[in-house]
């Protein structure tokens, strides 16, 4: 077992602090050089002379330091490692001959580092972080493994690797449209950018496309570049339910000839693309350990169940639960918020939503495609956007979480929080007790907001939506840029705070893990007769309803595990498929 000290390199601010983790340094007072001054003005905490006490990381004013054992992996193991307190990973993820293996674990934990590492762009340093990696020693190294074989060719070049990078918004600066940015792997781009759904988008300028639009670009053009690998980078970003299911039987296509590697947090589209998958363990941007590979099914229930027995290693205290609904309708609660029906109107974009009742108790969940007026709806309940007919519900005590998030203030958690603290629609306690604890935000409450990632931002977010107490709860979208752990511990608290208000909740939301767990019913957005111009919304439904209604569209069965009860999509054509289409039970409730 090794100590391992971290330093987040981002949160360390030397000069704005008083060096309290080198003045209250046991070690240090006794006149040893355990953290000393680095030649970049930050700290250098010795991993041989800490005695692990933790006093650094509770002293350091901005949540910099963590210090922790990996009792999982060995030093002889590390594949990467970024510096001497820098993040480490141990092992790495096989590249199948043909077909698709997926990388599935928590956010910071090397899974693009490991990406990267397989595609040749970055030469692994195996933890000698003093100078660039070496592909003589790194050939060395995996002799004799089925690695070598693989760094061999890339080191030659024999190897080719078309990679869909994890963060797409960065393709908007370059100054060519999407037709031109696809075209440029050689190939004609208009077959695939048909086949992505965005052929009415061809000649628009990159900088011109939504997030979702982009990250359809990003992979149109890795399909069509011509290589012998191919990585994708968590794909499902930004895309609705209708894109993540026609992406993923394009990525199975593409798998049925080529080795593919897929990083994904979405688990009903990694359980349906992918053959096999390495789950990533460790904590968070200080290391992380690539399992061996698993059938996919194992895969997905070893990682909700939370002990990966091979390895002796447990993912979580408890497991993910699902059940197998029809849920509630039959005795649905008593309505606590009702809506007449709403309609807005922009230039070049008409919404109409049915008239609808949300339940005492009762979490609902909004699906459809993208640009279908879901945000437009929340908000017009919201009471941000006033709608062009009809009348919001009156009186409703309402928190809303908006689907884009920015920091605007360079405060921290805490300091919003002692703000907070006076104002009488927030609960601090439960925001204390409840929501840091189950969003795992202890580690950033003294972050300045402006310094946090997309996830952790997002955590912050719903933590504080959850913590004002309302009678209608609106969360836009709470899943984007979390990983599957976080997805699973959002659903939990979402369902447990509108139980213990006997409040309701709307929940818009792509994935269908996450909603399945989360919502109760459902409300299904569309584009009537399929003009973009126009978009209708209706229900609440029954959650099988709802999902009849949403599949029906996309032509996508779903069946249920029988070990998990998690939902899985049904492979296209297979028995089951074909009988559940056959009787429009799209989203099959028996286990099976
Ligand atoms: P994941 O894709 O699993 O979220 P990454 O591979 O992106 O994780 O990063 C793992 C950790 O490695 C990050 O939390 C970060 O701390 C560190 N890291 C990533 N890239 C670099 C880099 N270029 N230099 C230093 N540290 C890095
Ligand atoms: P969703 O959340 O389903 O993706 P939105 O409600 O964000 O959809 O948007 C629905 C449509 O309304 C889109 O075509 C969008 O461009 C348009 N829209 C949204 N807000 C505005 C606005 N403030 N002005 C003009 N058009 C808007
Ligand atoms: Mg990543
Ligand atoms: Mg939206």
């Amino acid at each position: 077992m090794a100590r391992i000290a971290i330093l987040l390199s981002d949160r360390c601010h030397p000069k704005e602090c008083q060096w309290e983790c080198q003045a209250y340094c046991p070690p240090v007072r006794m006149g040893q050089e355990c953290i000393v001054e680095g030649p970049n003005g930050k700290p250098i905490i010795s991993e041989t002379l800490c005695i692990g006490c933790g006093i650094c990381v509770h002293k350091c004013p901005f949540d910099a330091i963590k210090i922790l054992n990996t009792p999982e992996a060995d030093e002889t193991e590390i594949v990467h490692r970024y510096g001497y307190n820098g993040f480490r990973l141990y092992r790495l993820p096989l590249p199948p001959r043909t077909g698709i293996t997926g990388l599935l674990g928590p956010n910071g934990t090397g899974k693009s580092t490991a990406l990267r590492v397989l595609a040749g762009t970055e030469v692994p340093n195996l933890g000698h972080f003093e100078a660039p990696g070496q592909w003589a020693a790194v050939l060395e190294r995996y002799r004799g493994t089925q690695l070598h074989d693989h760094f061999r060719r890339i080191e030659r070049g024999q190897l080719s690797v078309a990679s869909k990078p994890q963060y797409v918004d960065w393709i908007s600066e370059e100054p060519v449209t999407a037709t031109e940015y696809v075209g440029a792997s050689g190939a004609d781009p208009r077959p695939i950018l048909t086949e992505v759904g965005l052929e009415t988008k061809a000649d628009r300028r990159l900088a011109e496309l939504s997030g979702g639009e982009l990250q359809l670009v990003s992979i149109a053009r890795t399909l069509s570049t011509p290589a012998d690998l191919y990585l994708f980078d968590e794909p499902s970003s930004y895309l609705d339910i209708v894109h993540r299911l026609a992406i993923a039987r394009l990525l199975r296509r593409l798998g049925e000839s080529k080795s593919v590697v897929v990083v994904e947090h979405d688990l009903a589209l990694l359980d349906y693309l992918a053959d096999t998958a390495h789950l990533v363990y460790g904590e968070e941007a200080a290391f992380g350990v690539i399992s061996h590979p698993l059938p996919m099914r194992t895969a997905i229930n070893t990682y909700l169940t939370g002990y990966l027995k091979d390895e002796n290693v447990r993912f979580r205290t408890e497991p993910v639960q699902f059940v197998a609904h029809p849920p509630k309708l039959s005795h649905r609660g008593s309505p606590l918020v009702t809506f007449g029906a709403l309609s807005k109107r922009y230039e070049g974009f008409h919404l109409t939503v049915e008239p609808g009742e949300l339940s005492k108790g009762e979490t609902v969940g909004i699906v459809g495609p993208n640009a279908t007026g879901k945000t437009t709806f929340v908000k017009m309940l919201a009471g941000v956007e006033p709608p062009t007919e009809g009348a919001t519900p009156a009186g409703v005590k309402v928190s809303y979480k908006p689907q884009y998030l920015k920091a605007t203030s360079s405060a921290s958690l805490r300091e919003r929080l002692e703000v907070l603290r006076a104002d009488p629609t927030f609960d601090a306690s439960l925001f204390e007790r409840d929501l840091v604890p189950g969003l795992r935000l202890d580690g950033l409450l003294d972050v300045a907001l402006t310094d946090l990632s997309g996830g952790e931002l997002q955590r912050a977010a719903v933590a504080l939506a959850l913590a004002h107490p309302a009678t209608l709860y609106l969360l836009d979208e709470p899943s984007a840029y979390l990983d599957a752990d976080e997805r699973m511990a959002v659903a939990k608290l979402i369902r447990r705070q509108i139980e213990r208000q006997a409040a309701t909740a709307l929940v818009v939301d792509h994935d269908v893990y996450f909603l399945d767990l989360a919502s109760d019913a459902l409300m299904v957005f569309g584009h009537p007769g399929g003009d973009h111009a126009v978009g209708a919304g209706a229900g609440p439904f029954a959650m099988r309803e709802g999902m009849n209604r949403l599949l029906r569209e996309v032509e996508v069965t779903f069946r249920r595990d029988a070990e998990t009860l998690r939902p899985r999509i049904n492979r296209e054509g297979s028995v089951l498929d074909r009988e559940q289409r056959a009787k429009g039970e799209y989203y099959y409730e028996a286990a099976g």
